[in-house]
């Protein structure tokens, strides 16, 4: 006979803990089903580690600042062994402190891989489980294109097996990614080629970023091939790998490549079908703004829906439902505007609202642009003459600001509080008034004319 819950969520990552829990701090009797390790892709192979490995290269810029501050550094050496282990030993603690959150929640943890069998029933390792909600949070997986030795390549999974920075490493893609794994393994001592088939990077982003971010990637010493695909992939006798590429890189020979073209989302074997959730031919679970998918009870978050694929937008939209399934609140949602977000590219850049273009696009002649550009003063004595852009999109005569886009040291730890503001509502007399803190390069967001 299967076991029945108020509610299941599949997949024990961002989404499907949150939902699970928060639920769980209502009363309901919860199960978690997750085939592989706890904390799903940012706590195992996304967010988590990769942090590490950008506080890894900003220590190594700070190295190579030092000497512009009267350091004598003369030789300094990198351990990237050293720093996998630690790494590695951090997110199985983390795996441990997540075992230990659920079972104080009062969630079940079901281990094993999840299916339908019938409109009612999920199957994991013979057992069978039905609840009268079930949420699926299964995540998404990193594509590798279809072309000749396409498998010699890794993904960012691969990326954080490496024991070693690779010597030359070929980086195809132009999204987070593409651009934080450049500037990390840039930074430690790569030498690295990032490929597009495009014209730039970022292309979501504001234009502003996209340009900024690919001079400082130029500057920094990456070589940025556009308008480049890899056509075929081939191992040589010594290892390395010869990429075969249309446009002017002919063939180009490195010893890792790493493919960062997008995710695909983890709903192939659930076996859909049996129990009629509609997919994009993307494989995307479509969903109406209160996370329900087209069958009742059935509802899904995070990565594996169509939009903003974060770790907090999982968590939100996890907590959000439960709360409305369980905690009495009918109208709950995740409102899926004002999002901030961060790409940990060196520099790193800062984003929430409308770009520039978005905005013209929908108020045309009432938005009014303000843009700043400078020399932050711990740049002052450094060999590395990085600037700081601000960009504030506003609107109206209210001078609403529907946009904050930010590329410099410290955009990423700026951005939050200024989200607050502008999800609020803030205009520019709000930025105007607001005293500011000097000397601090956020300051110049209070202070732009
Ligand atoms: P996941 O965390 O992927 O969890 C899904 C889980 O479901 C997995 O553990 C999987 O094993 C399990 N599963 C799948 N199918 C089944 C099944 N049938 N049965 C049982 N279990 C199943 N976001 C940020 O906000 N900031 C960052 O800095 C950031 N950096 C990133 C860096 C990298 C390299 C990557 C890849 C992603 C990064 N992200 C970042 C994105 C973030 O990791 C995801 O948005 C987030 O993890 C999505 O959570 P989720 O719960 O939807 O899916
Ligand atoms: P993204 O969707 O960010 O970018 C992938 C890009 O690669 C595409 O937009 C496309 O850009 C390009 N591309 C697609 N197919 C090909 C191809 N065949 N050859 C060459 N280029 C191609 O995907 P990522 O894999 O970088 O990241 C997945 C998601 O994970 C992100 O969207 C983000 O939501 C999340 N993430 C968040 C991070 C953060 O918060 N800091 C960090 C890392 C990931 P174009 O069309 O311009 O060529």
């Amino acid at each position: 006979m299967a076991k029945h819950y108020d509610l299941i969520a599949i997949g024990g990552g961002s989404g499907g803990l949150s939902v699970a829990e928060r639920a769980a701090s209502y009363g309901a009797r919860c199960a978690v089903i997750e085939t592989g390790r706890l904390g799903g892709t940012c706590v195992n192979v996304g967010c988590v580690p990769k942090k590490i490995m950008w506080h890894a290269a900003h220590l190594a810029h700070a190295l190579d600042d030092a000497s512009g501050y009267g350091f004598k550094l003369d030789y300094f050496d990198f351990d990237w062994r050293k720093l996998k282990t630690a790494r590695d030993a951090l997110i199985r603690h983390l795996n441990k402190e997540y075992l230990g959150y659920l079972s104080q929640a009062g969630v079940e943890l079901i281990h094993g891989f999840a299916r339908w069998t019938d409109t009612r029933t999920l199957e994991v390792n013979g057992e069978h489980y039905t609840a009268d909600h079930i949420v699926i949070a299964t995540g998404s997986r990193p594509q590798i294109p279809d072309l000749p030795g396409a498998e010699f390549g890794i993904t960012s999974d691969g990326f954080f097996e490496l024991n070693n920075c690779p010597p030359r490493v070929a980086i195809v893609g132009s999204g987070y990614i593409a651009v934080e794994l450049a500037g990390m393994l840039h930074t430690l001592g790569a030498e690295v080629t990032l490929l597009l088939r495009k014209d730039q990077v970022l292309r979501p982003f504001d234009a502003m970023l996209r340009e900024q971010l690919m001079a400082r990637l130029r500057e920094d010493g990456i070589t940025v091939l556009t308008h480049t695909q890899v056509r075929a992939v081939a191992r040589r006798v010594n290892g390395s790998l010869n990429l075969h590429c249309d446009g002017q890189a002919g063939i180009l020979n490195v010893d890792t490549l790493l493919w960062a073209i997008g995710r695909d989302p983890n709903t192939a074997a659930l076996n859909l079908p049996v129990v009629g959730v509609a997919t994009t031919p993307s494989g995307a679970i479509p969903t109406d703004p209160f996370q329900n998918t087209n069958i009742p009870g059935i509802y899904a978050i995070g990565d594996v829906t169509e939009h903003f694929h974060l770790t907090p937008v999982a968590i939100a939209a996890g907590r959000r439902l439960a709360d409305r399934l369980f905690g009495g609140q009918p109208d709950r949602r995740l409102l899926y505007e004002n999002i901030p977000t961060v790409v940990f590219s060196h520099p790193p850049i800062g984003a929430v609202g409308l770009t520039e273009e978005e905005a013209r696009q929908d108020y045309g002649e009432a938005v009014k642009i303000y843009q700043t550009q400078f020399r932050p003063l711990y740049h002052a004595f450094t060999a590395r003459p990085l600037q700081t852009v601000m960009k504030l999109v506003c609107i109206g005569p209210e001078e609403k600001i529907v946009g904050c886009h930010l590329i410099g040291e410290g955009a990423d730890e700026m951005l939050q509080g200024f989200a607050v503001a502008i999800r609020m509502g803030a205009t520019k007399r709000d930025f105007d008034d607001t005293v500011a803190i000097h000397p601090t390069s956020a300051e110049e967001l209070v202070t732009m004319r």
